[in-house]
This record gives C-alpha cells, sequence and structure tokens, in this order.
C-alpha cells in the first residue's frame, strides 16, 4: 500500500481505493525513449533495427534492475539515461549532434516529483553524464539550472567524471553537420581535436536523410509511489549562439509531480516545445482529470498545431505508461513489476 491507511472510518474510502489501486496495477513501472522522428521501416536496415531495439532493451534492463531492488524512482531514471548517454546510437552524451562551430555542448534535466526538486543543465562540454551533473545541481547546490563553463566545473567540482570533448565525437553525426552546414550554405568548421580519423569509426547507425530527433529519456514510479523523469541531449544540429532547447527548461522538455500525478520526458521541436509548455501541460491535464494517454495526445496535437513535431512519455500514479507522438516514430520502451520489457520504434507497433 502507497499510503499508510489508519482505522479512521473517513479515511476508508481513500485506503481502499488505494489498496485497489496496487493491486491491479504494478508496484513499479518505467518508461523510456531514445527520440522521436521520421523513422520508417525502410529507414532501417535489419541490424540497425535490432541495435536500436538492443539499446532500448539494456536501458530498460539498467532502470529495472534499480525498481526490482526497491531503488526510487530518481535512481532509476537517471541509470536508464545514463546508459542511453553512453551509447553513441542516441543523441545524448557520446553520439550527441555538433554545434555549428564542430562542439557538442550537452542539456540535461531530472525532476522528482515526491517533493517537485529539480536540477538541470545546459551547455556542458566535457561531463561525461550530463543527466548526473543535473541530479547533482538538484541536490547538491542551491540551484536549479547551470550552464556552460560554470556548469561542467560545478559537475567537475562534485566529482563527476569529466572527458576530453573528443570522448563525445562520432562520425555519423559529424557528418550530419557537415551535410546540414553544406545544405544552408555554411562553413565547415575544423574537425574536433580527438576526434577519430575519418572511417576509423565502424557505423551501426541509419544514414543521415532522415529527420529524426535522438534526445533520450525515462520516466519511473518506484514502490514507495514516488515519480521522476529525466531527460538528455546534444539539441540539434548546427545549433548556434548557445542555443538551449527543451530539455533542460522544467516544465517544458521535463516535469514530474506526484500531486499532479505525472512524470514527463518529452523530444521533439524544443523551439516549439517550450513555447507550448509541454510537460506542465500534460501534467495539469492530468491533474484536471485526463488520462495519461489522453493528455500525451492532446498536448502532442496543441504543440504539432503551433508547428512542433515530436514525442512524449507520460507515467501515471497508475504505473501505466502512456506514449504520444507526431511523428512517423519514436524509439522507446516499458517494463513495469507485472509486465514484461518491451521495446518499439514505429508509431503503428503497440
Ligand atoms: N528536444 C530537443 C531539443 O530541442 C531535441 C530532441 O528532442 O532531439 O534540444
Amino acid at each position: 500500500m502507497r499510503i499508510a491507511c489508519s482505522g479512521l472510518i473517513a479515511l476508508f474510502a481513500l485506503c481502499f481505493s488505494s489498496a485497489h489501486a496496487q493491486d491491479v496495477g504494478p508496484q513499479w513501472s518505467l518508461a523510456i525513449h531514445g527520440g522521436a522522428g521520421v523513422i520508417e521501416r525502410s529507414s532501417l536496415t535489419p541490424e540497425q533495427d535490432a541495435a536500436y531495439r538492443a539499446a532500448l532493451q539494456g536501458a530498460l534492463d539498467a532502470g529495472s534492475a534499480v525498481l526490482e531492488s526497491g531503488g526510487s524512482a530518481l535512481d532509476a531514471v537517471q541509470a536508464a539515461v545514463q546508459l542511453m548517454e553512453d551509447d553513441p546510437l542516441f543523441n545524448a552524451g557520446r553520439g550527441a549532434v555538433f554545434t555549428a562551430a564542430g562542439r557538442n555542448e550537452l542539456d540535461a534535466a531530472v525532476m522528482n516529483g515526491s517533493d517537485l526538486t529539480a536540477g538541470s543543465v545546459a551547455g556542458l562540454t566535457t561531463t561525461r553524464h550530463p543527466v548526473a551533473a543535473a541530479r547533482a545541481v538538484m541536490e547538491r547546490s542551491p540551484h536549479v539550472m547551470l550552464i556552460g563553463s560554470g556548469a561542467d566545473a560545478f559537475a567537475a567540482s562534485v566529482g563527476l567524471e569529466q572527458v576530453d570533448p573528443g570522448f563525445f565525437f562520432t562520425e555519423r553525426r559529424w557528418q550530419g553537420l557537415v551535410k546540414a552546414l553544406t545544405e544552408a550554405g555554411q562553413p565547415i568548421p575544423e574537425r574536433p581535436a580527438g576526434a577519430p580519423l575519418p572511417g576509423a569509426q565502424a557505423e551501426v547507425a541509419p544514414p543521415l536523410n532522415e529527420k529524426k530527433f535522438g534526445t533520450v529519456g525515462a520516466v519511473a514510479l518506484d514502490n514507495q509511489g514516488r515519480l521522476a523523469a529525466a531527460t538528455s541531449t546534444g539539441g540539434m544540429t548546427a545549433k548556434r549562439w548557445g542555443r538551449v532547447g527543451d530539455v533542460p527548461i522544467i516544465g517544458a522538455g521535463t516535469y514530474a509531480s506526484n500531486a499532479d500525478g505525472c512524470a514527463v520526458s518529452a523530444t521533439g521541436d524544443g523551439e516549439y516545445f517550450i513555447r507550448a509548455t509541454v510537460a506542465r501541460d500534460i501534467c495539469a491535464r492530468i491533474a484536471g482529470g485526463a488520462a495519461t494517454q489522453a493528455a500525451g495526445q492532446a498536448e502532442i496535437a496543441d504543440a504539432d498545431r503551433l508547428g512542433g513535431k515530436g514525442g512524449v512519455i507520460v507515467m501515471g500514479l497508475d504505473g501505466r505508461p502512456a506514449f504520444a507522438m507526431s511523428t512517423s516514430g519514436m524509439y522507446r520502451g516499458a517494463v513495469s513489476s507485472t509486465d514484461p520489457a518491451r521495446v518499439a520504434i514505429y508509431a503503428d507497433e503497440p
């Protein structure tokens, strides 16, 4: 039972319904995404399809190991996201897209639904796990959001692993930058110091002719009924001028609130997701009585009307995850104490 029931008759109905909710819902639950976009069956080879599914499964395994052993939703979403940050398939941590200047600038956020604490970082260049930095901001600083070199310095000061910026380099993302800048008629920057020689990296990822976001995120409910959300990204290819998207903006790309009964992580056109305050709005819809799926779908439709494509994962207090998208695909997965792990890529998969 997720609340302490007294013998008071006045509480009977509440206790009964809580016990009932637990009987029918999972004790813990986790959902993840690895970005949304134009992802069609024809755009992935069977090997690439399998590689993405294996990566998603690995992230579910990491998060569910935490939840299964009684760990917190916060630890679970961090574990799942960190694994995807290390995976070059995703646009977060290693494998992040490049800025027009040829750098990787990383954004991330976490939020704890049980007490509304939150932390975020933007424009990191040397911290290996941006989601860990976001959590450190939340737990070990008096602030909510840190940016740029100051954020990296803070992360280093609390002992988080620092890497050479070349650590984040992938050939595929570099070629994506070259293509984007060439199409835009903009200058191509020098290949970054520390990057492997051209052709040195084996590529399992799809070719670059599809429009796809690739941000990663996770939402979870733990066996104490706590909700949490985390999101991490390299942002948009060829971004300039210190551009920051929705991911580290609490309420846009990331939000969690036990009071509202929701945890949300988004992926998509950040500029529109910020303007639509996607994650907070979904929680407000749920607080107002909407089901998680309906709330996610309505909000994604609103962002779409503004001009922004993408997707969201939503976790409710019942432990039933919801996925909504306005794109042809979203790398995603879910697992709970009652349901085996499942992963999906294309919009028409269950
Ligand atoms: N939402 C991210 C951003 O705008 C991009 C993504 O989801 O891939 O930075």
